[in-house]
């Protein structure tokens, strides 16, 4: 069985956005040469998270960003850290931090609107995912 870990980088533009990495996801599968196994996508921010969702109607990203924006307001009286970014470390969680996804036949298992994306709750910023690759 082989393992492969590769890092991507992601530039997010905006404080709050959906980045859809499913296309560097499946190069990372493509260079490790993994034919059947799972690939997991890890988000190693604490303002930030993985998903999966749909990428063929751009507006249910943006709907799903405007519903945790209503769920979790950027400023509560009551939140109390003082980096005053407590909306974003709790859309992380919401979130969470991980995906893990089957490769069969070298591709990406995922249904045909089904994207893996980068949440940012904090940017614009530069950030890491990391990709680990497992299978045969
Ligand atoms: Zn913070």
């Amino acid at each position: 069985m082989k393992i492969a870990q590769r890092e991507l980088r992601v530039s997010t533009r905006s404080r709050t956005e959906m980045v859809d990495v499913t296309g560097q996801v499946e190069a990372a599968v493509r260079e490790a040469g993994v034919q059947d196994g799972d690939v997991i996508v890890f988000c190693p921010h604490t303002t930030a998270g993985i998903t999966i969702n749909e990428n063929a109607d751009p507006d249910v990203v943006h709907d799903v960003l405007l519903a945790l924006d209503e769920a979790v307001p950027r400023s509560n009286s009551r939140f109390r850290h003082a980096e005053g970014n407590s909306d974003a470390h709790t859309k992380s969680s919401l979130v969470g931090c991980s995906e893990q996804v089957l490769i069969r036949e070298g591709r990406l298992v995922l249904g045909t609107w089904q994207a893996v994306y980068f949440c940012e709750f904090d940017g614009p910023r530069s950030r890491h995912v990391i990709v680990q690759v497992r299978g045969e």
